[in-house]
């Protein structure tokens, strides 16, 4: 299970300080880490190291993941952050294809693409984003649209695979009128997905699947089902610490 943060535009040094030492407070992370179960937070760029020697010297097991990378390797590309550069900063992995970026920044299916194909070669963990507009699921369109986001990066996975990289991928779906709404799907909206993925795409791409959108520690286990969420990508909740050591307790319990 890969529990993520999405910090997206908030925090500050302080802030994340202070967040470390409320989850500190709780002794179960290990023991959750070996049950496979996981926190990453994804932090603006210029807290990704602070944020990760903040983790190392209070011991805790958590993964740092960027929110974004450029396609390109490096170069002259001013404002950009390369793969290299957030392996050098220690990063797991790398949230891909938000929908915040496709609405404000015009992320295109094409840059979803090349920026998993450069996230893989690198070794970083892509966490690639899709969903649907509440317009696009009125009108019956679903499927077309995960369609649509997913076969670009599909295809440059399969390529990846053959040359021989293992780098596992999540797949987010995250409907875009469930994020930041308050409003957000249901346990069978999700196992929609999950069947369709599993159908469409196969096996390996249905056992990545997280959801995101308005997830709280209310709402979280009724979105919950072994073998069909493989995790979640929480925005506003996860800013509040104390709701994430919630989401640990009602999902998880005891180790
Ligand atoms: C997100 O940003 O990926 C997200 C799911 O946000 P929220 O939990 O606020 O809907």
């Amino acid at each position: 299970m890969h529990m993520i943060a999405n910090w997206k535009m908030n925090m500050t040094r302080g802030e994340i300080a202070s967040y470390l030492d409320v989850l500190s407070g709780d002794d179960r992370w290990q023991a959750w880490k070996e049950r496979g179960i996981r926190l990453f937070i994804a932090p603006p760029y210029p807290y990704l190291d602070f944020l990760g020697s903040q983790i190392r010297s209070r011991n805790l097991p958590f993964g740092v993941l960027a929110q974004n990378m450029c396609a390109f390797e490096k170069g002259a590309y001013t404002g950009e952050v390369s793969g290299a550069m957030l392996r050098d900063l220690g990063v797991e992995g790398v949230l891909l294809g938000h929908s915040e970026r496709r609405q404000y920044f015009g992320e295109t299916d094409a840059a979803v693409a090349e920026k998993t194909t450069r996230a893989l070669s690198m070794g970083l963990m892509p966490v690639v984003c899709f969903g649907e507009t509440w317009e696009e699921r009125e009108a019956g369109r679903c499927t077309e649209v995960w369609n649509r986001q997913i076969e670009p990066v599909r295809e440059r996975i399969v390529k990846a695979r053959g040359e021989g990289t293992g780098t596992p991928v999540n797949w987010a779906y995250e409907p875009v009128w469930a994020i930041g709404t308050g409003r957000t799907a249901v346990l069978e909206n999700i196992r929609e997905v999950s069947s369709h993925l599993r159908k469409n795409f196969g096996d390996e791409v249905a056992s990545g699947l997280l959801y995101g959108g308005s997830v709280n520690d209310e709402s979280v286990s009724g979105l919950w089902e072994k073998g069909t969420v493989h995790g979640f990508l929480v925005g506003t909740a996860f800013l509040e610490p104390k709701c994430v050591l919630r989401v640990f307790d009602r999902l998880f319990g005891c180790p």
